[in-house]
């Protein structure tokens, strides 16, 4: 940070250039191109991508309002999708929401783990749409080798502080294998300048702030041992509470040899989630229902008339464990005996 200051190169500079390649090279992919924010990242990727007025754009309700908003910003319409029982969006269930006006699926890489990227795959094939992955939560995570993020047209990340990979502020990232895409983004997010400088399309100003850059690739470097700590607390948990019939677990990190979760959140369903996650916080535990609890197909300011019956199941039961890379072995162990005693004495 002080050699950036010392060089006044705050804005696409070094620092972002080298974070774009060490991110290309991790994930195994043609361009990385740093933007403002996770945000941004989707609503620039779909502009480049061509989504815009008249077209559908299905995803899943049980996501963060801005993969929503995205589509609602490029002038698209959002259209809410199931979730199934691994908590991913269903593929099953976005056949039924297919329309003549549908251009694209968004599958949400949600918690660190990536949808069953096959079946979507497989249902975007059949109906000749694209697949642009919102991955702001699972930078790292892998599905039959390939990483999120890779799949379709386009993907994005965001390096907001609580995320996998965390900025000192706001920062995202779109990655694509598609050279016109990539190009679109370069325009999009820096006021439509091409590498002379000249102005050749309407753009915005989304850049990846170039200090923001620099804590990331200090960061990067113990990336790895970040995702392996990640997922030793998730084995912790599953063996310590996968017995417990009053709880439903994500899947353990070795569960499917498809997946490689990298688990930015352990979201699980726990009977009587209410009085446990109040008994947790009486015993020093604090615990985090994702999306203050509303899963986007229920903001009602927003004019959503959806019913999405099973996802409004899964939030009455839905529950964050604390997952982070400053937990001991010991927390967990303290947490998992917490919840057995909430059971054991119900
Ligand atoms: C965090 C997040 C975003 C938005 O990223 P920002 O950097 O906060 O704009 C989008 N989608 C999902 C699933 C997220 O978790």
């Amino acid at each position: 940070m002080r050699s950036v200051c010392s060089r006044g190169a705050y804005i696409l500079q070094k620092e972002c250039t080298e974070l774009e390649q060490a991110l290309a090279e991790f994930l195994g992919v043609r361009h990385v191109l740093g933007v403002a924010n996770g945000t941004d990242a989707i609503v620039i990727g779909l502009k480049a991508a061509g989504i815009g007025p008249g077209d559908e754009v299905i995803l899943p309700s049980h996501t963060y309002i801005a993969s929503a908003a995205a589509v609602q910003w490029v002038g698209a319409t959002p259209v809410l999708a199931e979730c199934g029982a691994d908590h991913m969006l269903d593929p099953a269930d976005i056949e039924h929401r297919i329309t003549p006006r549908t251009r694209a699926i968004m599958p949400v890489q949600i918690n660190g783990r990536t949808c069953d990227m096959d079946a979507i795959g497989a249902v975007a094939k059949r109906h000749g749409l694209l697949v642009c992955e919102d991955a702001a939560q699972a930078l790292g995570s892998r599905f039959g080798g390939r990483a999120a993020g890779t799949f379709g047209a386009f993907g994005t990340f965001s390096f907001y502080p609580a995320k996998l990979l965390g900025a000192f502020g706001d920062g995202g990232a779109i990655v694509t294998n598609d050279d016109a895409i990539a190009t679109q983004v370069k325009l999009l997010r820096d006021h439509g300048r091409n590498d002379e400088g000249k102005v050749v399309a309407w753009g915005l100003n989304s850049r990846l702030d170039n200090l923001q850059a620099a804590v990331l690739l200090h960061k990067f470097k113990t990336y790895p041992e970040a995702m392996a700590r990640r997922r030793a607390i998730a084995q912790r948990y599953q063996d310590r509470l996968g017995s417990l019939p009053q709880v439903a677990l994500p899947p353990a990190p070795d569960a499917d040899p498809r997946h490689f979760d990298v688990y930015q959140n352990y979201e699980i369903e726990a009977d009587r989630r209410d009085a446990l996650r109040e008994h947790l916080q009486n015993h020093g535990v604090r615990t985090i229902i994702q999306w203050a609890g509303t899963p986007v197909h229920q903001f009602k300011a927003l004019g959503f008339t959806t019913q999405l019956p099973r996802t409004d199941r899964f939030f009455e039961r839905c529950l964050l464990l604390p997952m982070n890379t400053a937990l001991a072995d010991d927390d967990v162990d303290s947490i998992c005996d917490t919840i057995g005693s909430f059971y054991a004495n119900a």
